[in-house]
């Protein structure tokens, strides 16, 4: 079964990427350095459950 996770920017909290993944590999929660739009740099993006 799938997940779905954004990869929100840590800095200005905008949800820049979607992630889907398997829910047996969401122990740890990703952290990555990725281009933010909004900060237009490269920040830390940390995965943020969606929930609806
Ligand atoms: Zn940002």
């Amino acid at each position: 079964m799938q997940t779905k996770f954004v990869m929100a920017c840590s800095e200005c909290d905008a949800h820049n990427y979607t992630t889907s993944k398997n829910r047996q590999n969401v122990e740890k929660k990703l952290e990555l350095q990725k281009y933010c739009s909004r900060c237009k740099r490269h920040t830390k993006h940390s995965e943020t459950r969606l929930r609806k």
